[in-house]
């Protein structure tokens, strides 16, 4: 009864104080990305003939893999200058990441009442290229099947709700200067890796030094000593959003935690495979890995 009522309120505010739609009925933002941002596909129904497919009844298909829609609380604020009213919408988040082909991609909305297709266009991103030169010995560590599962587990979590705030940027995890980008490539003797990009930033950090939480969350995985990723936790914003931290000397949280944006989770280290202390921080949307740097300089829907 009183979900009824609440769909009736979403789809009432919905038709009268949204912007118009990018096509009819979804929202597609951007729809031009460089390889690590991502698309986010928003709206109520999709309109099929006279009839509607409510978007939480459909999925995007990208390059065949499938994308669920999340039930979303919207204030009126975000349309008018209004207070006190909320509706809600169903959105997705479309990750791109280095590996992702450049061109025109087909997202393909598939409902009970039927299929429809748009495009999106993704960019080259600039990720430089570091060459290594291969000697005889390789790093013995690697990491257990245990703590491959572990984190598996933890990069596919989906909570429904968003607890992240959407109105501003996320915060540095660590105030020290960025020593590696994310996507940087790797040549092995002068030839490309092909499945290799690095997978965050890098916040170089003193042994010690604090590590924030950059957002509201909860944490899924607290791992110690793995044997590549080191004392390591990864964080549940919700939405299929996950943000990782990586080679720290100690961890001041524990799993299911909830943290708050700016509350100390960790401590810089260099724990696991690292060459020094420095925090590797990474941040995944539907379990691939994505670019940090544009959720730092805007709020992110
Ligand atoms: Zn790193």
């Amino acid at each position: 009864m009183k979900a009824k009522y609440f769909l009736i309120l979403g789809i009432f505010l919905v038709l009268i104080f949204q912007p118009q739609p990018t096509t009819a009925g979804i929202w597609i933002r951007p729809i031009s990305v460089k390889q690590g941002e991502i698309v986010v596909v928003s709206g109520l129904f999709y309109p099929f003939g006279n009839s509607y497919s409510l978007l939480e009844n459909c999925v995007l298909n990208l390059e065949n893999k499938k994308y669920a829609f999340a039930r979303e609380i919207v204030s009126y604020e975000n349309f008018r200058n209004s207070s006190g009213r909320e509706g809600f919408q169903f959105i997705t988040r479309l990750p791109t990441t280095p590996l992702t082909k450049v061109g025109t991609k087909k997202i393909i909305l598939e409902c009970p009442l039927g299929k429809q297709e748009f495009n999106i266009n993704v960019l080259a991103g600039q990720f430089p290229l570091q060459n290594i030169k291969l000697t005889a010995s390789k790093n013995a560590l690697s990491s257990s099947e245990a703590e491959k599962k572990a984190v598996d587990l933890a990069l596919n979590t989906f909570s429904s709700y968003k607890l992240w705030d959407g109105s501003k940027p996320w915060l540095l995890p660590n105030t020290a200067r960025k020593s590696s980008g994310y996507g940087l490539r790797r040549t092995y003797n002068g030839k490309l890796a092909d499945n290799y990009f690095h997978k965050g930033l890098d916040f170089a950090g003193f042994t010690g030094s604090p590590v924030v939480a950059p957002a509201k969350g909860r944490v899924v995985l607290a791992g110690k000593n793995f044997a590549t990723q080191g004392n390591c936790l990864f964080i549940d914003h919700g939405q299929g959003v996950i943000s990782a931290y990586l080679h720290l000397s100690s961890l001041e949280v524990q799993e299911n935690q909830e943290v708050e944006a700016g509350q100390l989770i960790g401590k810089v280290g260099d724990t696991g495979i690292a060459t020094g202390p420095h925090l590797h921080f990474g941040i995944y949307v539907n379990a691939e890995n994505v670019n940090p740097e544009p959720w730092f300089q805007y709020p992110m829907p």
